[in-house]
């Protein structure tokens, strides 16, 4: 246990340090709740919460209606170089950003720098899209033309988790603002701190007031944003349940949502896979930001005899420093969670071959939420610790004789993001990328997030809705298409081009 790795010390910015409601350019404190914003690496108080009243939501979403009337029209042209700016200012803050997220989610700085470069990828490929297709025109018959564009819905909501304070917020804000909508984001009220800082640079970005907003809050802010008549889409990422109830409240008023919830991913390994890559790519998977993402490896699917590989991943996973190669996990009822189903799968007469209990926290952070990689063998697929997210750096190993064995375990999970396959053998790669249900297919890659303008987006409960949240899904997410046809008498006395 060594150094804690949060980055250089920057100092922390007096307006993020009160994660307030940002409402038509104007911070605001909200109602009389407060709670307080604690690191999970040593418990440390970093700032207030102060939770949108009723007649915030309301106001916020009054004030982007307004703003979204002249927002739609302005040229996307213009709207692209606000966000080439954003980018610009971005790139520049990334270190505060980057502490920021880092403090307040618990992941190590370079984790949190990644998730900052990532926000930046999708910015470009939203300031992009001024020069992509975003309309066409065919003349149909004789004088007669059909033509689409591509228009904004108007006010558009996110609502995001804690696991990535920068770059879930950032997979719905530029695509939506690029295609002229309004955006109120209700970030995660575990980290309410660093979606200010992205105000913040919006703001200097010269983005007009209201066309960006933030509601802080928990589930009464979402319940009433949701069903107001006003907002047109919502989109959602956090836990399966919420994710279900949201899609459910959203749609039965109208609207367009799109909801992403929680995963179970399966990482199988073939007899014949590269050992280098294959354990550098399980063990980044299962305890990158502490395994709290929706893509890290939950359950590794050993086809045959593949133990020199799970040796060297034990081996592998035993190395890490907490505080330098792993963070904390987000709160202590995490903890207790994960100490739970480990001793559940102990119960269960499973194998712990690595165990993150009660581990020593680092000098000085006694007070963090501490829980070291932990690998489980010998799990029975009917097994809590098999089926159930358990969200931190635990990894379960299922035992089968065949690849479709492996396979029939992901198609009978209940979550569909990601499944990774670890294999040197072309054909059983794509025997597995043709018949896996999960949205996003790794082949020899441990976390296989699509890049842009490739689209993020799972199946069954990893997903409700219809499409994909980042690249092109995000932009038949935030727009719509308006069909006009045209008739002119092909007979005219006039040039007006002369
Ligand atoms: P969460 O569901 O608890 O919270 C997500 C958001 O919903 C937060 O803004 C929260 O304030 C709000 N919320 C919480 N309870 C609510 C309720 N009852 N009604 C309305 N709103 C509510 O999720 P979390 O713990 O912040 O994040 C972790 C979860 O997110 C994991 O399940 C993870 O797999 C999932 N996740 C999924 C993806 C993906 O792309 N599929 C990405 C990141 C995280």
């Amino acid at each position: 246990m060594k150094r804690l790795d949060v980055g250089p010390s920057l100092t922390w910015p007096t307006e993020a340090l009160r994660a307030r409601s940002l409402i038509g350019g104007e911070w605001v404190s909200g109602s009389a709740n407060t709670t307080t914003v604690t690191s999970p690496y040593n418990g440390q108080s970093l700032g207030e919460l102060h939770h949108a009243s009723s007649s915030d939501v309301s106001r916020a979403v009054e004030s982007a209606a307004s703003v979204s009337k002249e927002w739609r029209l302005v040229p996307i042209k213009e709207r692209a170089s606000l966000l080439l700016e954003f980018r610009n200012l971005l790139a520049r803050d990334i270190d505060r950003l980057s502490v920021s997220a880092a403090l307040e989610s618990g992941k190590t700085f370079s984790e949190a720098k990644a998730e900052v470069l990532k926000a930046i990828e999708v910015v470009e490929f939203a300031s992009s899209l001024e020069n992509s297709d975003l309309g066409g025109a065919i003349e149909v018959s004789r004088g007669v033309s059909c033509e689409y564009r591509r228009e904004p819905l108007g006010v558009v909501a996110g609502i995001t988790p804690f696991n990535f304070p920068a770059m879930v917020p950032m997979w719905m804000i530029p695509i939506a603002l690029a295609l002229g909508n309004a955006f109120i984001l209700k970030p995660s009220d575990k980290v309410p701190l660093t979606p200010c800082i992205l105000a913040e640079l919006i703001a200097a970005a010269g983005f007009p007031a209201g066309v960006f907003s933030i509601l802080q809050g928990g589930r009464s802010v979402v319940e009433q944003l949701v069903v107001d008549p006003r907002v047109q889409a919502v989109g959602f990422v956090g836990s399966s349940a919420v994710a279900q109830a949201v899609y459910a409240q959203a749609t039965s008023t109208g609207k367009r949502a799109l909801c992403l919830g929680g995963a179970k991913n399966h990482l199988i390994v073939a007899p014949d896979a590269d050992p280098a890559i294959t354990v550098d790519g399980i063990v980044a998977s299962f305890t990158g930001c502490a395994g709290q993402r929706c893509m890290a490896a939950s359950v590794l699917v050993a086809v045959g005899n593949v133990d020199h590989i799970i040796d060297a991943v034990v081996e592998r996973a035993s190395q890490i420093l907490l505080g330098r190669d792993m963070g904390a996990l987000i709160d202590a009822a995490a903890v207790s969670r994960l100490s739970k189903a480990v001793a559940t799968a102990a119960r269960e007469g499973a194998t712990i071959r690595l165990d993150g209990r009660n581990v020593v926290p680092p000098t000085g952070s006694e007070k963090g939420n501490w829980f070291g990689p932990s690998i489980i063998d010998n799990v029975r697929p009917s097994m809590e610790c098999s089926c159930v997210e358990l969200f931190g750096p635990v990894l379960s190993i299922v035992r089968v004789r065949t690849i479709d064995d492996a396979l029939k375990l992901e198609r009978e999970s209940a979550y569909g993001n990601a499944l990774s396959i670890f294999t040197t053998s072309g054909s059983v790669a794509r025997h597995v990328a043709d018949r896996a249900t999960s949205g996003m297919i790794g082949i020899n890659v441990g976390v296989p997030v699509p890049r842009e303008p490739f689209s993020f987006g799972g199946t069954k409960d990893s997903k409700f809705g219809v499409g994909d949240i980042t690249g092109w899904g995000g932009v038949e997410l935030w727009s719509t298409r308006k069909k006009i046809t045209t008739k002119w008498s092909t007979q005219s006395d006039k040039n007006w081009m002369s």
